[in-house]
Formats: structure tokens, C-alpha cells, sequence
């Protein structure tokens, strides 16, 4: 199908069944655009609203995001997952200030230099910024195409991403960048969808391959994908006699960078543990229910242990990577979505105690 028949048809199912709502189109600026396509990598549209709003609430532009503590950075963005993109994005605005005098560069070069950001995410940013004609290749995106053309070879060969990329640039018109980059991100959103896509309502599928073989849910191929482990451990809701927890700060990098939680032993005896690792004596008491967290590329099975510190916290006193937290009185920080509900439920509970 030519550049132009695709297009034109997504275009004109664009205007009258595309989300033209959202609320980082209202005032279409780079520095919205780019929070919005950060948050929207892995993460659904009607998940997302709420964190964007209150997110630009708190920062409403580079500069703030730039000065920003990265704990009020992380504490937005608890319970969005994929806490990297949080991270990159505090280090790419102050890479903003520091390179660009604080202004959105347009450049593509320099806009995929910035941490966190791609090719697709760049050609995103400045196609729905600034109308410049820029292909992206998102997930949706991936699929749209390999169903559109039945592309047998898997997604995760490059000599398939490169042949997607070609078809994404071919397929990009040069007039209503924006429109046609929104319009084929929503096609993969809301009809073109992984599993029952909705082929009689799409606009492509008179010309689509795979609608055409009847087998659109084949498509994407991919090969060698491994079924996701299941790794396990035990999270320690130690409590001091005031009934505040100790909460520790993560590593910056890997799972949960910088992000608070609980001490984690994995196994063994916990009460030792606790006087090895934190010299702290506790007593512990029946664990939670396992709490199951599922991530793209393994499941993990937590055991939430409560536990009393018996005798003085003295041997560990507070710093900047250890705190004794008060329920009742939280603070700005970031936390995983597990931390963060059973935060949540202790606090329930030790209200349930103090009315008894
Ligand atoms: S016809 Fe079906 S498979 Fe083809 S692009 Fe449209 S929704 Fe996807």
C-alpha cells in the first residue's frame, strides 16, 4: 500500500475515533509531550492520566524537574513501575539545564542523547511536539506493522527491526506528523490489540496481511522467549517500640534504584539475620500472605514478615540510606508498589491496635 493510502485512512479514523482527550494534548509542549511518552513505555493510557497530572502539578517545567530531590522525583512515580524512567528522567532535565539552557532541544541528535530516550522516543517527542517528520516504532507500533505486512521473521532479529523501521519511516507522511504518530500509537492501543484485535473496525484492514490470512494474532513472530522464573524473598516490617519502621534506601541502579523499602533476607533464620545484618535484637511474628509482584521478565513471590525490635534501636542509628518511619506522618519518598501497599496495610492495622 502506498505512503499515502495507509495514512490517509489512519488519519481519517484518527478524526473521528482517536483519543484527542488526553491531557498532555491540550498544551502540546516538548516538556509534556516527553514526560507523557516516558510514562507511557510499558504503561497504559488510563493508568498513566492520574501519575501525568500530578506529576506536572509538582513540575510544571524543566527547570523544576532539574532542581528537584530525586526522592520527590521517585515519590510521583511509586506504584508506576519501571522506576528507571523516573530516574533518567531527573538526570535528563538536568542534562537539559546544564546542555540547553533549560529549553527543549529540537535536534534529533541531541533529544536521543538525553538519558532514557531512543530513536522511537525521539522521533515521538519531536513528531508530536513539533511536527517534524520523524518515524517511531513503539511496541504498538511493532504490531501494527507485522500484522499489517504478515512479517514471518521474529520481532526480537534485527534484520526484523530493520525492516520495520523502513516500513515505519515508508508509511510516516510528510503532511499531520503528529496526528498520523498519535493515530498509529492508538490504532496499537485500542484496536490493533494483542490478543482479539478488532480487524472489522480497523480502518487498515482491507489492505492488512494478516487480517487477510485470518490469523492476525500470529503476528508479531517471536522466537526463544523464555517463560519468566519465579524468584522469591522475605520482606522484614521491623516496628520500634514507637511503632515506626525501619525502612532502608536501595542501590541507585538495578531493581528499585533508589527506591525505600524493607530489609530483605531471603532465607534462614530472620532473628539472626537481624543481629548480623542491622545488630538489631527483634522477635518476629506470623507472616502475611505472599504477596506476588510480576515483572516483564521474572515473578517474584514476597513473604512479609512483621517483627518487634526488642531492646534499644541505639546500634542502628538513622542516615541517609536507613530510617525509622512514622506511619502517620509520611514523607515524600518513592516506593515500589509492594512497599507502598504494605505500607498501606500496616498502617491499617497499627490503627486498628491504637483504637483497641
Ligand atoms: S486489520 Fe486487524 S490485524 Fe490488521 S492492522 Fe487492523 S486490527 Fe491489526
Amino acid at each position: 500500500m502506498s505512503e499515502h493510502r495507509f495514512s490517509r485512512r489512519l488519519l481519517a479514523w484518527y478524526d473521528r475515533h482517536g483519543r484527542q482527550a488526553l491531557p498532555w494534548k491540550r498544551k502540546p509542549d516538548p516538556y509534556r509531550i516527553w514526560i507523557s511518552e516516558i510514562m507511557l513505555q510499558q504503561t497504559q493510557v488510563k493508568t498513566v492520566i492520574p501519575y501525568f497530572n500530578r506529576f506536572i502539578r509538582h513540575f510544571p517545567n524543566v527547570r523544576a524537574l532539574a532542581r528537584a530531590e530525586t526522592d520527590a522525583v521517585l515519590h510521583l512515580w511509586t506504584g508506576l513501575g519501571y522506576y528507571a524512567r523516573a530516574r533518567n528522567l531527573h538526570k535528563a532535565a538536568q542534562q537539559i539545564v546544564a546542555q540547553h539552557a533549560g529549553v527543549f532541544p529540537r535536534a534529533f541528535d541531541a533529544v536521543a542523547d538525553l538519558p532514557g530516550i531512543g530513536r522511537s522516543t525521539a522521533g515521538a517527542i519531536l513528531a508530536l511536539a513539533f511536527g517534524r517528520r520523524h518515524a517511531i516504532l513503539d511496541g504498538n507500533v511493532k504490531r501494527v506493522l507485522a500484522r499489517f505486512h504478515a512479517i514471518d521473521t521474529p520481532l526480537n532479529k534485527r534484520a526484523t527491526e530493520d525492516r520495520l523501521w523502513r516500513l515505519a519511516e515508508h508509511h510516516t507522511p510528510r503532511k499531520r506528523v503528529a496526528d498520523y504518530t498519535q493515530a498509529i500509537m492508538d490504532l496499537g492501543a485500542t484496536v490493533c490489540v494483542r490478543t482479539n484485535p478488532r480487524c472489522t473496525v480497523c480502518p487498515l484492514h482491507v489492505n492488512c496481511r494478516a487480517y487477510r490470512h485470518g490469523s492476525p494474532e500470529v503476528y508479531p513472530v517471536r522466537i526463544g522467549v523464555r517463560r519468566a522464573p519465579l524468584k522469591a524473598t522475605r520482606m522484614l516490617m521491623i516496628r520500634d517500640r514507637r511503632g515506626h519502621v525501619l525502612l532502608q534506601r536501595r542501590p541507585p541502579v538495578g531493581l528499585w534504584g533508589g527506591l525505600w523499602g524493607f530489609p530483605e533476607c531471603l532465607d534462614g533464620d530472620a532473628c539472626h539475620w537481624c543481629r548480623e545484618a542491622l545488630g538489631l535484637n527483634v522477635q518476629t511474628e506470623t507472616p502475611w500472605p505472599v504477596l506476588r509482584h510480576n515483572f516483564s521478565h521474572y515473578h517474584l513471590n514476597i513473604t512479609p514478615i512483621p517483627a518487634r525490635v526488642v531492646g534499644g534501636t541505639d546500634q542502628l542509628m538513622e542516615n541517609p540510606e536507613t530510617v525509622w518511619y512514622n506511619l502517620n506522618q509520611p514523607d515524600r519518598r518513592g516506593f515500589s508498589a509492594p512497599v507502598k501497599r504494605l505500607l498501606d496495610q500496616l498502617r491499617v492495622t497499627q490503627g486498628r491496635r491504637t483504637n483497641i
